[in-house]
């Protein structure tokens, strides 16, 4: 499919995904642009984490579609039918969406740089010296110059969780998606990781954020999406959604937030 720079760098159809009979997203739809910073709202259970998934080939959708890059998530387009990508395609497909979790989930018998190395070398097949080099430069930029001979498990939360946004940019994803990245940590090490993700926002990253960092989200995204129920409730810039909310669920769950 030929992509023009203003089409959405990701497209949410009419998607839906049940868990035996019960409907978790009821049809949702979402577009993304190119350097925007969506945060999405929404209180346990609403969803969000579903959604991110089936973005990231975590969660198979029960039906519509999810459009990354112009390339359906999880098939192929031929002709006009739908063929199911092979483990190989679906490896450089998901390359493309890099996803920070709650938990950092780095290899523990791993040291720094040799986590950041191991997706790019491995599932790329990218030279590991130029790996090396873009690994370094990445770590320098979370402010973590000094640690890739380190360990995980000597590193603080927020420099584990750093070290896997790092991890995660080394793919040169298109999308960053984030979900819930500082809600395990320590409340004092929740503003550094915050520090990053608005450096990366504003370095043009095209980012998704799950987050219940109202603050943050008011400050570094374009669009606020609020999900209740397994559906977009309400979705605008901050100073709406945040600010000055339309819709009863999403004005109940900001006063419970407060
Ligand atoms: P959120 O991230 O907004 O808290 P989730 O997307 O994690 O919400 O979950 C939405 C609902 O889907 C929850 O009720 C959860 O229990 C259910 N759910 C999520 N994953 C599964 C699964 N693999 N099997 C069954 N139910 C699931
Ligand atoms: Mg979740």
């Amino acid at each position: 499919m030929n992509q023009d720079q203003s089409d959405p760098i990701v497209k949410i159809i009419d998607l839906r995904k049940s868990f035996g009979h019960l409907e978790i997203l009821k049809s949702v739809n979402l577009e993304v642009r190119r350097g925007q910073v969506v945060c999405v709202l929404g209180r346990s259970g609403s969803g969000k984490s579903t959604m991110l998934r089936c973005i990231n080939h975590l969660e198979r959708p029960t039906s519509g579609a999810v459009i990354v890059n112009g390339e359906v998530v999880g098939y192929r387009v031929k002709g006009d039918k739908l063929h199911e990508l092979r483990p190989n395609e679906i490896a450089r497909q998901r390359a493309q969406t890099g996803m920070v979790f709650q938990s950092y989930n780095l290899f523990p018998h791993l040291t720094v740089m040799e986590n950041l190395m191991e997706a790019p070398c491995r599932v790329l097949g990218r030279p590991p010296a130029e790996t090396r080099e873009e690994a370094q430069r990445l770590l320098n930029s979370v402010g973590l110059s000094d640690k890739a001979d380190a360990y995980p498990s000597t590193l603080s939360g927020g420099q584990q969780q750093r070290v896997a946004i790092a991890r995660a940019l080394v793919m040169k994803p298109s999308i960053m998606l984030f979900d819930e990245p500082t809600s395990a940590l320590d409340p004092e090490l929740v503003g550094e990781v915050l520090e990053v993700m608005k450096s990366l926002a504003r370095s043009g990253m095209t980012m998704i954020i799950v987050t219940h960092e109202i603050g943050f989200a008011r400050q570094v995204a374009d669009e606020v999406v609020f999900m209740a129920d397994g559906c977009v409730a309400e979705q605008g810039p901050p100073s709406q959604v945040i600010d000055n909310p339309q819709v009863e669920a999403t004005q109940i769950f900001l006063r419970s937030m407060t």
